[in-house]
């Protein structure tokens, strides 16, 4: 059963067709018309009230569908999560960072939503996953102690925003403890005054420019430009120093647990989530702050970029799985060699969602392009041709991991 989605237009999107989202709606619909000077940010697939997908053939909301067609989402998804699809899957094109932020678990979302319910509009979690679809740049978690207190120790304008007595207090602390001492630095850091912040920030941005490639490079001169770029005199930019940099390569994936700090810089890639929209946000943005919630909520796990990624497990010859350590959603990479002629779709116990993002495949003597999206009931067994003449098949599957 094929799919119509709704594709946003947020202003931290790539433009025209260079942007992945603008290039899979033209490929799904030669009529679409593709804006060369508007953002394409997002696809989404699924139910979700301010972009929900509808069936093609009939027109009618994927969540109305399912509503009528209960049996279709599968038993064990009506037993964890009722009548609903329990995730949200998309497409991202980020030209611009978007904001540096964390989710939080189901018991503070439920609290947060009881006290403030403008602003945490409903009482989920929100765990989420990107794959790479291009060099995917991200921030991820907090960075080992060590390194963090090197940073401090050569960016005397961001000591100077954080406070000269924390950042004392925290160096000659050594490695002990650092979970306090990280809290007071955020805190310090995300509190102070707007208008100083910005000019320190300013300041290290004209040294930076004036370094040697080595000291430039030591200091992630690249990044940190080109957030202070996206969001001039922003306190979040100051982020890059205690959160991980990680560039995914296409194919690798981040899992984005509870209160874990992060924040997408650019690339493409898949993203699947649970249906939420609870985001306590630090910086980067002009939206609402909610710094002491963050501060009291992130996990404050320091630890190496290189444990960040996400491993998948193999499925079969073509397919690997992701599959997080919740009930809400895993992600299946399908991607067949140029000359496979056709590939059975492993069956799932949930309904699932698959996009094609290269290649063409027939099913039931109907063929679909690139950008096509297929929804897929639950124990339903797909039979691909693939069409595709020469290059590879590339497709993903999102469905819940009940
Ligand atoms: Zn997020």
């Amino acid at each position: 059963m094929e799919l119509k989605y709704t594709v946003q237009n947020y202003d931290w999107g790539m433009k025209g067709t260079t942007s992945s989202v603008a290039r899979l709606l033209k490929g799904s619909d030669p009529a679409a018309h593709v804006d060369e000077e508007k953002t394409y940010s997002e696809l989404w697939m699924g139910t979700h009230p301010n972009g929900p997908s509808f069936v093609k053939a009939t027109g009618e909301s994927l969540g109305e569908f399912i509503g009528a067609n209960k049996e279709v989402l599968g038993d064990p998804v009506r037993e964890s999560f009722g009548d609903d699809l329990p995730f949200l899957f998309k497409v991202l094109s980020v030209r611009k960072a978007l904001s540096l932020q964390a989710h939080p678990d189901k018991a503070r979302a439920e609290s947060l939503h009881k006290l403030h319910p403008d602003i945490y509009k409903d009482p989920n979690h929100k765990p989420e996953m990107p794959i790479a679809l291009t060099p995917f740049e991200a921030l991820c978690g907090f960075r080992p102690v060590p390194e963090i207190q090197n940073f401090l120790k050569k960016i005397p304008e961001l000591c100077a925003v954080i406070g000269q007595g924390t950042v004392e207090d925290f160096i000659s602390s050594g490695e002990t403890d650092p979970k306090p001492h990280l809290q007071k630095c955020l805190q310090g850091l995300l509190t102070h005054n707007a208008d100083s912040t910005a000019h320190e920030l300013k300041k290290f941005i004209d040294r930076l420019s004036e370094m040697s490639e080595p000291g430039r490079e030591e200091l992630n001169a690249r990044i940190m430009e080109k957030l202070h770029a996206d969001y001039p005199g922003d306190v979040g930019c100051f982020g890059l120093y205690f959160f991980n940099f990680i560039t995914l390569q296409p194919g690798e994936a981040l899992y984005l647990g509870a209160n874990e700090p992060h924040a997408y810089i650019s690339g493409d890639c898949m993203e699947i989530m649970s249906c939420s929209d609870n985001v306590v946000r630090a910086g980067l943005t002009p939206k609402l702050k909610d710094v002491d919630t963050l501060v009291e909520m992130l996990t404050y796990n320091c630890e190496a970029a290189e444990l960040k990624r996400f491993k998948p497990v193999k499925e079969d010859d073509y397919s690997e799985v992701f599959r997080p350590p919740i009930k809400d959603f895993a992600v299946s990479k399908i991607e067949l060699p140029p000359g496979t002629p056709s590939y059975a779709l492993p069956p799932r116990n949930s309904a699932g969602i698959l996009i094609i993002i290269e290649g063409s495949v027939e099913v039931n003597s109907q063929v679909y392009c690139p950008g096509s999206v297929l929804f897929i009931k639950a124990n339903e067994q797909l039979s691909l041709n693939i069409r595709t003449k020469d290059g590879r098949t590339l497709m993903f599957e999102g469905f819940a991991n009940v």
